[in-house]
């Protein structure tokens, strides 16, 4: 078996975990939505379940665009892990981060806040740590262009568009004023797209009134993509419609656009300079470096290339499951959306189960895709559930009600849906504030 252990472990002090006698030892790595999954998965098996995450919370990523346009607060899309899975007895969470696996002695070396460096045996790992924004080759651009993944990024995009109109009220230059009104987004993919729309909604909405030197509703919103169009993981006569939808919202729409720089005066895409305060990045991801520790074979993006039971060849009992993983299924790629996530999670779980219990591993995996929703702005969505195409009112009625349910606890839907009937009677956003002190982008993993 070959033996991979990116960095060394230090001969500190801290001790070995033990496992109980007798039962196998389970570590979850990362409570998003496969590794929570996972977890669940395994309630009734007889083993001791850590599940790792080096955040305290679970966060629903499809809302985040939300928080990033102050129409929720980072807590309503959000749970402590700990709170999610408190009920679960053979389950205890730690907080910490991956910092080594060294697959021949079955040992994950994590680093706990406050308390350093420990050391965690397992008999099976999964690993579930999701992806991060990639700037495809420019990092230097994550400085001016902010991605959107974490309740860091969603608070820091937030604060970057609020300012831009503090700034341009205050600004008697022209120039900067319209600088400070125009908002870029790189990547015309469904988050680029939502994030585009509810800053249209915004502008020409929430803001209206609330100035006296400039018309919010006079920003410029320009989304950009390197594709031929967007959306592509849409049928061409969905995208077509929320093209429109967009352009009649007011955002400027450009495919076939590269962008070949972000600074801080804006973007220069197509040998044309863009001036922007505000440049968003969402264009491309790639997976968490931690996949790269199990030194198996990876994709372009970083993620693992993963067996019929989500398991790497060099070890039958490591998996990687979510977006960290790749597979194909039919000849498509099993896409990164949270439904593959789940089922994925809940796979491995099934299969840890099976092998504990001494049984077969059962059927190999396959992704049921039960339909690809996106909202463009107050009462239109579009939806893809195999033939079935629709758009408009009632999708985007569907597509409420499917996410109020998807959340994560009773409060977070509970509170979801008060501020959106608020929202949507009033108009105004309930989250509109610029909070002080250091911002730091979780993006950058
Ligand atoms: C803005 C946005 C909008 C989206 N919208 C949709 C949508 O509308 N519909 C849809 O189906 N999908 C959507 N997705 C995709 C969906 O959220 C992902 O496919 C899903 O979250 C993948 O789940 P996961 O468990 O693999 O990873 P994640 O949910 O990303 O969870 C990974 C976890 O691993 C932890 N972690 C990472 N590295 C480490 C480490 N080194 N040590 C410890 N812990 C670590 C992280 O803290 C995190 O909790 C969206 C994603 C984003 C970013």
């Amino acid at each position: 078996m070959t033996t991979i252990l990116t960095k060394s472990f230090p001969q500190d002090k801290q001790p070995l975990t033990k496992p109980a006698p007798g039962k196998k030892r389970v570590l979850i790595v990362g409570g998003g939505f496969a590794g929570i999954a996972a977890a669940r998965a395994l309630k009734r098996t007889d083993v001791e379940i850590r599940l790792i995450d080096r955040r305290n919370h679970h966060i629903f990523q499809p809302l985040l665009y939300q928080v990033a346009t102050a129409v929720l607060a980072p807590s309503e899309i959000a749970a402590p892990i700990r709170q999610l899975e408190a009920k679960q007895k053979n389950l205890s969470v730690l907080l910490a981060e991956i910092r080594g696996i060294n697959l021949a002695t079955r040992i994950v070396e994590v680093a706990c806040p406050g308390i350093g460096s420990r050391k965690l045996e397992y008999d099976f790992l999964v690993i579930a740590t999701g992806m991060r924004p990639s700037y495809f080759g420019h990092d230097e651009f994550a400085r001016f262009a902010p991605g959107l993944k974490s309740l860091n990024d969603a608070e820091t995009i937030r604060a970057k568009i609020l300012s831009a109109f503090e700034l341009a009220e205050s600004t008697d230059d022209e120039k900067e004023r319209a600088r400070q009104m125009t908002f870029v987004l790189v990547g015309a993919g469904p988050t680029g797209v939502e994030l585009a729309a509810s800053i249209a909604q915004l502008v020409s909405v929430t803001l209206r009134n609330n100035f006296r030197k400039i018309d919010p509703a006079k920003s410029r919103i320009v989304l950009l993509d390197g594709g031929t169009r967007i959306l592509p993981t849409f049928a061409e006569s969905l995208a077509r419609k929320a093209a429109n939808r967009l352009t009649k919202l007011g955002v400027e729409v450009s495919t076939g656009v590269k962008v070949e720089k972000v600074d801080d005066q804006g973007v220069i895409a197509a040998g044309n300079r863009i001036p922007a305060a505000t440049v968003l990045w969402t264009a491309g991801v790639s997976a968490s470096p931690v996949v790269k520790m199990l030194g198996t074979q990876t994709d372009r993006a970083g993620r693992a290339f993963v067996g019929a039971f989500m398991d790497i060849p060099e070890a039958p009992n490591v998996f990687v499951a979510g977006d960290a993983a790749t597979m194909t299924q039919d000849g498509h790629p099993v896409p990164g959306v949270a439904q593959a996530a789940i089922q994925q999670g809940r796979f491995v779980g099934h299969v840890i189960a099976n092998r504990v219990r001494g049984r077969n591993d059962g059927r190999p995996f396959r992704y049921r895709n039960k339909g690809n929703m996106a909202v463009v702005g107050k009462n239109f969505a579009i939806l893809e559930a195999g033939y079935l195409r629709s758009s408009g009112f009632v999708t985007w009625w569907v597509w409420a009600a499917l996410h109020v349910l998807a959340l994560p606890q009773l409060q977070n839907r509970f509170r979801v849906q008060t501020q959106w009937f608020w929202s949507y009677l009033s108009g105004q956003r309930s989250s509109r504030l610029i909070s002080e002190g250091p911002r730091s982008s979780s993006s950058q993993q």
